[in-house]
């Protein structure tokens, strides 16, 4: 059901496999390992050293690529960020890439905010490399959380085995896949991108059963429930339920950013979620900002950016199916009563008198307008 989500190739051509892990990390440590050992074959047969193996990703990845890359011995390339520009950049990384590259990664759904990197170039510009090399760099999708969003809300999006380099993908079942945590899958395009070394077969359970996890044992809690949600919600359920999400996020985006404090540095498409950064950061910084407003409740994750953007540093609130627009606008009102006591606060510790740029009545106004605005605009599409 994934493979075909992913679009693999069906029919006669049809002989995608995968695997349920734990997560996307232990999914792409057998990802990765699978691209390691088929480049080394390719390699041996060749008569080539194999011992210097690497892998070219932005230095936006999830820290499980950092993890694959120490345990399995693989240099990491890690192309740059620079400000406003917060993904990998497929024209650096298809530089990056020499003889020794196991694979590119790309990631649908960029941990920090949540973009969609550009799958398509990136196989475009490596098949032009490859055939100007005769090399053979193929594509991993990182796609955990944007597995089960782009397929239901940007169909158009080419990002999957519609793109002849892409060999495998990851995703979380645990995150919009909805299901509690504990399951991810990796799906490979076809069994030759699998090398078969690396399937054990044992017997000792009554029949021949392959198996390539990284762990043996485990319950079947979470596979019960992926089946069940996939089958009970249907496509067009998924579709509903991440729409809904992208409405939320687009309703607490409109909030932040009339605000007037931040910029935001996600995108309107991609994973539905909110990340910010402080337009002023002289009197105040987001740690204090989220620190102060964990006393409405909220704890809201500020971090840095990754080199070379690291002097950015940005909050993040990621829209799951469980947040409602109600608890949006809460958020909204209570950010905006948070950074009107930053303000009083910053004006009083200079020692002058610094009032808010807005008072909190002012917010709270314009929040329930905009909020109306919406709800009106919403239901007279609904009525077309
Ligand atoms: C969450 C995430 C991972 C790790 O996934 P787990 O399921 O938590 O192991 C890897 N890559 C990206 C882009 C992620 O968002």
């Amino acid at each position: 059901m994934i493979a075909h989500l992913f679009n693999a190739p069906i029919g006669d051509d049809e002989t995608a496999v995968g695997v349920g892990t734990v997560g996307s990390s232990e999914a792409i440590m057998l990802a990765g390992l699978a691209f390691k050992r088929k480049w080394q074959n390719k390699m041996k047969a060749a008569g080539k050293p194999y011992d210097k193996p690497n892998i070219v990703t932005g230095a936006n990845v999830q820290v499980c690529w950092e993890k694959f890359a120490r345990y399995f011995e693989v240099e990491l390339k890690e192309v740059k960020l620079r400000e406003g520009y917060y993904v990998m950049d497929p024209e650096k990384a298809a530089e990056m890439v020499d003889e020794n590259t196991i694979c590119v990664a790309a990631i649908l759904g960029s941990t920090l905010n949540g973009e969609f990197e550009d799958v398509k170039m990136l196989n475009d510009l490596l098949a032009a490399k490859n055939a100007e090399t005769g090399w053979d760099t193929p594509i991993h999708v990182d796609a955990a959380s944007g597995g089960f969003i782009a397929p239901f809300i940007y169909p158009e999006l080419e990002w999957d085995f519609r793109l002849p380099l892409v060999k495998s993908i990851n995703v979380s079942g645990h995150k919009y896949g909805l299901v509690y945590a504990g399951v991810g899958w990796v799906i490979w395009r076809s069994k030759e991108d699998l090398p078969d070394e690396l399937i054990f077969h044992i017997n000792y359970l009554g029949a021949d059963q392959p198996t390539f996890t990284l762990n043996f044992s485990k319950g079947s809690s979470q596979i019960i429930a992926q089946y069940y949600q996939l089958i009970r919600l249907g496509f067009e359920g998924y579709k509903d339920v991440m729409q809904n999400c992208r409405d939320n996020a687009t309703v607490l985006r409109e909030g932040i950013e009339k605000m007037g404090y931040f910029d935001v540095v996600s995108k309107d498409s991609g994973v539905p979620l909110v990340a910010f950064s402080l337009k002023d950061t002289s009197k105040y910084t987001v740690f204090e900002v989220a620190e102060s407003l964990r006393r409405f409740g909220w704890i809201v994750p500020a971090y840095t950016m990754p080199a070379d953007a690291e002097h950015v540093a940005v909050m993040r609130v990621v829209i799951r199916e469980d947040f409602s627009r109600s608890l949006a606008e809460r958020l909204i009102a209570d950010l905006g009563k948070t950074m009107a006591d930053m303000d009083a606060h910053a004006g009083k510790k200079a020692g002058h008198d610094h009032p808010a740029k807005k008072s909190v009545h002012e917010i709270e106004k314009e929040v329930t307008t905009f909020w109306k605005r919406l709800v009106a605009k919403k239901k007279s599409s609904m009525v077309c």
